[in-house]
């Protein structure tokens, strides 16, 4: 089986499986230069979109896929969709729940990263963001604020003009996250609807110090996809297809 991978909830899922009579291969997109390593056989860069990744089900006798990528890895869950369609091959979305507001926070819900720019000048001045380097270039005009941001990986241009970067991953802790946001001078944070406990203190302290967080909503999860929630449901829908899961 394949576990597309890049999550804390892959490398969960590659361990509880590992000693399993059947061959399971994590792949990553190789995106990250020192990526943490699942347990067990790894394949690290794309397959060519969805053709590709048809090809790699067939050739390698694929009989399960999980789709454990990130919820914003939206074109790898449409790909992987769309080669499961085309090869018959069972295909599980595994997604941990988005965060819900509680009370005293002040989220503020936006469909896209461009979305977050817009909006970002009538909140704040000193920004947190955390949505990985990838879309840093979004907010690359936006130059009346300043940003720190926080990645895994040093970001590449255009980034803005005033940024401060924060080379880190999570789990992060609440102490650290206080942190951070006095000793920046934070007064808006920036972030997707990731989930999971990992990164969740950064709300948490904006939730004590007050300040707005631009809350990126999830993508979508292609049409027809069998979602589990955490690797245990992910274990029982492997249970379902047969003996030796
Ligand atoms: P994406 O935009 O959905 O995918 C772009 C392309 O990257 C895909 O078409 C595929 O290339 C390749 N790819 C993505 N995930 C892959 C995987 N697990 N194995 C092999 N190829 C993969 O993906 P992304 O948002 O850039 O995310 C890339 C990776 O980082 C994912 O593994 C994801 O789980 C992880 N990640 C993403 C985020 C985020 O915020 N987006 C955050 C944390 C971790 P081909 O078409 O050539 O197959």
């Amino acid at each position: 089986m394949l576990v597309l991978g890049g999550t804390t909830e892959a490398r969960e899922l590659a361990a509880a499986l590992v000693g399993a009579p059947l061959r399971v291969t994590s792949s990553l997109a190789g995106r990250v230069a020192e990526p943490r390593l699942p347990a067990g056989e790894v394949r690290i860069g794309g397959f060519g979109g969805p053709e590709g990744l048809a090809a790699w089900l067939r050739a390698e006798r694929v009989d399960a896929v999980v789709d454990a990528t990130h919820p914003f890895a939206a074109v790898m869950s449409r790909n992987a969709a769309g080669a499961a369609a085309a090869t018959g091959v069972p295909l599980l979305a595994l997604r941990r729940p988005g965060w819900e507001p509680v009370a005293g926070d002040r989220w503020h819900p936006v469909a896209s990263l461009a979305a977050a720019a817009e909006l970002l000048p009538s909140l704040g001045r000193r920004v947190l963001l955390t949505t990985g380097r990838q879309g840093i270039g979004v907010f690359a005009h936006l130059d009346g604020l300043h940003f720190t941001a926080r990645s895994v990986d040093p970001p590449e241009p255009p980034v803005p003009a005033s940024l401060d970067v924060l080379l880190d991953r999570g789990p992060f802790t609440l102490d650290g996250e206080r942190a951070l946001l006095r000793e920046h001078r934070i007064d808006v944070v920036v972030t997707k609807d990731s989930g999971g406990a990992a990164t969740a203190p950064k709300l948490t302290a904006a939730r004590e110090l007050a300040l707005p967080v631009v809350v990126v909503e999830r993508p979508p999860l292609p049409d027809g996809v069998p979602v589990a929630e955490s690797v245990g449901a992910a274990r029982e829908w492997l249970a379902g297809l047969g003996p030796g899961w």
